[in-house]
């Protein structure tokens, strides 16, 4: 039997950890370009209140009369801070995949706003290499050195596109899986979970991997992969959702221990698709016409956090797939990338907002029941400027 005292303890720290919650979210100001406008110099429209660096935990959106919509999420980045600084605030979360966690990273945001650029970003230059990168070179070093202590790592890697409901094979061989122009159907991908938590994707290509250079080269395949496709290579890619999975099993030949750990790496489809329902302040079960998995994706990360019985995985392709890694003790990150463009400013609000909604369930603030609301809208407008999501300090 446990000592009283340390029941006690570990209870705090049970309650700790579920106070703390495994989601957060990051927000990303990507720079702004030649050609846009932030609104001049003096009252831009995206601002950091309470930051004196561009790394803190506000960001506030100002429209033309001088409105003001507040918003606190775990970090907030803005256009000066580079790649290397953003991965340094997610290695140790890429790093408990190793340990044997299921992690997924996601990229929310309008098209345009950097979700590649964050996720991939540009391979030629190495100061500009972007999550999917640092993420596989930090694992594979990290686990090349445990090689010391006994443990040896076998990893596998997948990349598919959810497409209009459908699972596209990335790193399928030409003429092998996807369907060509000669009348050869494409392959149906089929999603089942087995006894043991694994997601199994039938007819999916697995890829051993085993350092940088070989993810590199997968990379490339699924880029042509994608560009083969019949729509345009933009239209298509802000349609859909890139997932990129690394599994690892990880084992110890002196203890005997295993891992089993995921990482997800998912640059989402252009969230532009949800506008309409949100600028009319629609609540996101209402919008699953527009975007069945973006909405989806969100009301499944609201019923985790809500502590729901019923969490609605089966809703869509992408939270079916990654229904393993999603709730119990995996753990999940969104970064919501923002364009600081004035013409974007009521993308950026309604990516915030869905994002705000992400965070709050999660750290036990109640979803906000009024957010959809006129009243309630109304009535907090009349002092100018209100919070939409925040975080208890
Ligand atoms: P999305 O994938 O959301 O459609 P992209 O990642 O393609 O958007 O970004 C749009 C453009 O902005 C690209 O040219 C990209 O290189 C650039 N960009 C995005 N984020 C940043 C950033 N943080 N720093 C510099 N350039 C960026
Ligand atoms: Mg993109």
């Amino acid at each position: 039997r446990l000592h009283e005292g340390e029941l006690v303890r570990r209870k705090l720290h049970n309650t700790i950890l579920e106070l703390k919650g495994n989601v957060r979210v990051f927000c990303r100001v990507r720079p702004l370009m030649p050609d846009e406008d932030d609104n001049g110099g003096t009252e831009p429209i995206v601002q950091y209140p309470n930051s004196t660096e561009l790394m803190g935990r506000g960001i506030e959106l100002v429209q033309s009369q001088g409105q003001k919509h507040t918003f606190t999420f775990d970090k907030v980045f803005g256009p000066e801070v580079m790649q290397e600084d953003v991965f340094v605030e997610i290695s140790q979360l890429v790093q408990s995949a190793l340990d044997g966690y299921k992690v997924c990273i996601f990229a929310y945001g309008q098209t345009g706003s950097g979700k590649t650029h964050t996720m991939l970003g540009n391979q030629d230059r190495p100061e500009q290499r972007g999550v999917i990168p640092r993420s596989l070179e930090q694992i594979f070093k990290t686990s090349q050195a445990l090689s010391s202590t006994g443990w040896s790592f076998r990893m596998q890697a997948s990349m598919l596109e959810i497409y209009n409901e459908t699972i596209r094979d990335l790193l399928a061989r030409p003429g092998n899986g996807n369907g060509n122009e000669n009348g050869t159907p494409a392959k149906q991908h089929i999603v089942k979970h087995d006894l043991n938590g694994n997601t199994i994707v039938s007819d999916l290509t697995l890829v051993e991997v085993s350092n940088w250079k070989e993810v590199a080269s997968l990379l490339q395949r699924a880029a042509q992969s994608r560009s083969v496709g019949k729509t345009a290579m933009n239209e298509q890619s802000s349609r859909s959702h890139c997932v990129f999975t690394l599994r690892i099993s990880g084992v110890n030949e002196s203890t005997e221990q295993q891992v089993h750990g995921v990482l997800n790496l998912i640059d989402l489809a252009g969230s532009e698709r949800l506008s309409r329902s949100c600028s009319t302040g629609d609540r996101l079960k209402e919008t699953q016409a527009i975007n069945k998995s973006l909405s989806s994706l969100g009301d499944v990360i609201l019923a985790i956090g809500n502590k729901e019985q019923h969490i609605p995985y089966r809703n869509s392709k992408l939270t079916y797939l990654l229904q393993p890694c999603l709730g119990g003790d995996s753990k999940t990150l969104m970064f919501v990338n923002i364009s600081p463009d004035s013409k974007s400013l009521n993308e950026s609000l309604c990516s915030l907002r869905f994002a705000a909604k992400v965070n709050a369930c999660e750290i036990g603030v109640p979803r906000r029941q009024t957010l959809g609301s006129r009243n309630a809208d109304s009535r907090l407008r009349k002092n100018g400027s209100y919070i939409e999501g925040s975080l208890p300090e």
